[in-house]
């Protein structure tokens, strides 16, 4: 199973995760932070949680593998 490591100093909320990956990843209601909702991460959401790995600008995630 992977894991979800997100640098909560790095990140600068841009929402980008929420939107390639809304089962993973979550904006909280005051925008302060992203919210990781599921750091196991099924292997049915491997996809998602790799693009957005991807797609965050700044590298504050990490999907660790095995
Ligand atoms: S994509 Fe990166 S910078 Fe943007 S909210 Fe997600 S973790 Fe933070």
């Amino acid at each position: 199973m992977a894991t979800i490591e997100l640098d909560h100093a790095v990140c600068i909320v841009s929402g980008m995760c929420a939107s390639v990956a809304p089962s993973l990843f979550r904006v909280a209601d005051d925008s302060s932070e992203i919210i990781v909702l599921q750091a196991n991460v099924p292997d049915d959401l491997l996809d998602e949680a790799m693009n957005a790995e991807v797609c965050c600008p700044v590298e504050a995630i990490q999907v660790v593998t095995g």
